[in-house]
């Protein structure tokens, strides 16, 4: 079969094309099951190539699941994969859905400028790229401090203002012989040269805009630590705007929330945030009051004792104990928790408290473990009524 001629090469724009159609039989792989391969003598459908996901569209109105690519002794095969068969040899009318195509050229020409630019400043090479609808990536072998992508983002966004134009071009050996460019790689055939001028030169398959005005902006989303490099998360164009939209709307809504400005969400955060530890400071003296004043109440014989409680962090649970063992050589249980599932320390300064929690294990459903002065674990699908029962049972028997 000849190879099929790639008309998104020529023309990034172009979406709309007339076809043959040369081939047309069932797919037999798992991940196209009960699709169909057409081969078509031309196409603007851009391949999973380069890193990137193909394109969306129809052919003839019939929807692609998937675009790929495949060498062959003659060339290069575009495999388009369809859910019903087409006639072979009829013409047929192909539409590239050319909003995710332009968002897909917006995020690779941004890469391109972002690249080219951590290429020339710091000698870097991209070893890894990831376009898809939801996230882009590049990873640079070396590493990239924050403030050196800041910088990078900076600059970035200056050759995008510039409105730059982009050049795609063929050259031939010889000129290409002379030519630097990044991500050199053993190809036959023709090398697809990217040129941005002043910013980058680099091989690529991809269809990009055609002057970097067109990319809008670019912001990057995360930098992080990644094989011995760094890992970047970028996002250009419209897919940029829309997270500032969405993150706006989201800021905005907090601010009134706070019943503040956006500009002023960090202060007002550190405010509430001090008020909060005051407050939580305060209501824990309260509570250590309340439990101070719950065994002062206690007669010094007291034999055991045990409290419900249902909001209890057990440091406060084991302080409550400890109080307690200061008073009296009892057992003191705490439970904390509600409808059905509780935590349970027992404490007791001379009796073996580990004892008395296998005990309690005869009569609930109960887990854990501790030593001769203090136990405790969790008791699961256990009524209060339930609980308390097991408890005279085992501390009331004596
Ligand atoms: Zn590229």
């Amino acid at each position: 079969m000849s190879p099929t001629l790639k008309l998104y090469d020529l023309d990034a724009y172009q979406s709309e094309f007339e076809a043959v159609v040369l081939s047309c039989e069932k797919a037999d792989d798992k991940k196209h099951e009960g699709n169909y391969i057409i081969h078509l003598d031309r196409t603007c459908f851009f391949p999973e190539e380069g890193g990137q996901t193909p394109d969306y569209g129809t052919i003839d109105n019939v929807m692609l699941t998937d675009v790929q690519i495949r060498k062959s002794d003659e060339g290069e095969i575009i495999d388009h994969f369809v859910e019903k068969p087409i006639e072979i040899g009829s013409k047929v009318t192909g539409r590239v859905d050319f909003e995710h195509r332009f968002d897909n050229m917006q995020q690779h020409s941004a890469e391109h400028i972002f690249s080219g630019i951590v290429h020339n400043d710091f000698g870097l090479d991209n070893v890894g790229f990831h376009l898809s609808d939801h996230i882009v990536t590049m990873d640079f072998n070396g590493v990239l401090t924050d403030e050196q992508v800041r910088k990078i983002e900076e600059k970035v966004n200056k050759v995008i203002t510039s409105n730059v134009e982009i050049k795609v071009f063929f050259p031939d050996k010889e000129e290409l012989e002379k030519l630097e460019y990044r991500s050199k790689k053993e190809i036959d055939g023709a090398v697809r040269i990217v040129t941005i001028e002043g910013v980058d030169v680099c091989a690529c398959c991809a269809p990009h805009v055609h002057r970097t005005g067109e990319i809008g902006l670019l912001k990057v989303i995360n930098r992080q630590n990644y094989k011995k490099g760094v890992r970047i998360t970028i996002e250009a164009g419209k897919r940029a705007l829309n997270s500032f939209l969405y993150e706006h709307d989201m800021l905005k809504a907090l601010a009134d929330k706070m019943t503040t400005s956006i500009s002023e969400i960090p202060a007002k955060f550190d405010q509430l945030s001090k008020e909060n530890m005051e407050l939580g400071a305060e209501l824990k003296n309260f509570k250590m009051n309340q439990i101070r004043q719950k065994i002062d109440a206690l007669p010094v014989d007291t034999e055991y004792i045990y409290f419900f409680e249902k909001d209890l962090d057990m440091k406060s649970a084991q302080y409550m104990i400890n109080l307690f063992q200061e008073k009296s050589s009892g057992y003191c249980i705490v439970l904390v928790g509600e409808d059905k599932d509780y935590k349970v320390v027992i404490g007791s300064s001379q009796k073996d408290c580990l004892a008395a929690f296998k005990k309690l294990g005869e009569y609930l459903d109960i887990k854990g473990g501790g030593s001769l002065k203090m136990a405790q674990g969790k008791v699961t699908d256990a009524s209060r009524e339930k609980i308390t029962d097991a408890l005279e049972q085992v501390f009331n028997a004596k």
